[in-house]
């Protein structure tokens, strides 16, 4: 019996007496086919409705100010493989800035950002096995790759040697065009790039894990960070607190180093063993040769060498904030120290799976605020100024 005539089923008996007692019914037996054929017929109308493709409501960004506008996109219909996602929480990436602002180049507009989002799947391919109507979803950095080059294959669909479909401004592969992402109403994508969501956790608070988890856990996987290691982490924004609480889950011992005095209160509360201010000259002298590990999570660009120098002999400092040509780091300085200075982006499918789930067995989500989505443009400029606190997540549940 499929999933929607089993509901059917149950509805049909759970108000009344036993199944074994329904089933006796004779009045029963006559009613049963005609009443569930008939909600099997409105729920395969309903089904087939959320299949079709759609107009759907979204905010982007017109221009390089950062002005964000309601606007209507296309989605495709869902085919055998997809899902359909209703949107319910979608935070703001510094990435979707750098993205408007033609950081990385200039994107195509409208530009619909949001590659961390969570919501619910109201709509199924023939195909789909990960998922039923009602399950909630997550939609990260991607949404396609080509899933035969080695890299793929290797769980790497973040580096798909045939190029990685981003989950918005790439060219879209299936509808042509360009991808439109979270925010907005609803997403259709291949079940295969879809996470899934334990249940009972705080969903607008795992929105965030679907790319800033994934960035800052992905690293200590990679190289393995242990409890008990020291774990250096620079920057605590968005990615920052949660590199904070996932290592501290793990066991590490964090250590943040920022620019705000506020955060520093903040970061122990987030599980920090310590946390120092950059321009601390005797915390930053005390802290040399101490670390196994270290991250780098701010948005731009900076002189590494004096986090570099905080590394223990052959260790490497991660940069995942600043995808822009790397400063200040001194070839002499890293050969004495044999230290490596490395880049890392997002995370495979498998791995953002892992996140999820780890996250929701330690308790960890991020730290937000909830906006409308009148107010994107607004906490765009505050994650500029660093006033993020610390992420912002756009309730499109009352949009
Ligand atoms: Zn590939
Ligand atoms: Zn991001």
């Amino acid at each position: 019996m499929c999933q929607s005539c089993n509901d059917t089923f149950q509805t049909l008996t759970r108000d009344g007496e036993s199944r074994r007692n329904f089933l006796r019914s004779g009045a029963a037996l006559a009613a049963a086919p005609l009443a569930a054929s008939v909600a099997t017929q409105a729920a395969a109308q309903e089904a087939g409705a959320s299949l079709e493709a759609s107009e759907v409501q979204a905010w982007a960004a017109f221009d390089t100010d950062g002005s964000f506008a309601p606007h209507t996109i296309p989605r495709r219909a869902a085919g055998p493989k997809d899902v359909v996602v209703e949107i319910m929480y979608s935070s703001i990436c510094h990435s979707d800035i750098h993205t408007y602002k033609g950081d990385w180049g200039m994107p195509q507009f409208p530009l619909v950002p949001g590659h961390e989002m969570v919501g619910r799947v109201v709509g199924i391919g023939a195909e789909v096995t990960k998922f039923r109507e009602g399950d909630i979803a997550g939609v990260g950095t991607m949404v396609d790759s080509c899933g035969t080059c080695a890299n793929c294959l290797a769980d790497r669909e973040q580096n798909c040697l045939n190029g990685t479909t981003f989950t918005y401004n790439s060219e879209d592969k299936i509808s042509g065009g360009v991808t439109y992402g979270g925010y907005s109403k609803k997403i259709v994508v291949k079940e295969d790039f879809a996470l899934r969501i334990p249940p009972g956790v705080d969903l607008a608070g795992f929105a965030p894990l679907l790319c800033a988890g994934i960035t800052t856990f992905s690293p200590i996987n990679h190289w393995d960070l242990q409890p008990g290691q020291r774990y250096g982490v620079i920057g605590m924004g968005g990615l920052g607190h949660l590199a904070v609480k996932l290592a501290a889950a793990k066991g590490a011992e964090v250590v943040v180093f920022t620019t705000s005095e506020d955060k520093i209160a903040d970061a122990k509360a987030f599980g920090a063993a310590e946390a120092y201010l950059w321009s601390d000259e005797a915390a930053m002298r005390s802290q040399m040769g101490s670390f196994d590990l270290m991250l780098s999570t701010v948005p731009v660009a900076y002189p590494m060498q004096q986090f570099l120098n905080l590394l223990k002999l052959d260790k490497t400092l991660v940069n995942v904030g600043a995808l822009f040509p790397i400063e200040g780091a001194h070839g002499m300085m890293m050969g004495f120290g044999r230290q490596s200075l490395a880049g890392s982006m997002t995370g495979g499918i498998a791995e953002t799976q892992r996140v999820i789930d780890f996250a929701a067995h330690h308790g960890v989500a991020a730290t937000y605020e909830m906006i409308t989505p009148e107010q994107i443009g607004e906490a765009c400029e505050k994650v500029v100024n660093k006033q993020a606190r610390y992420r912002y997540v756009i309730d499109m549940t009352q949009a």
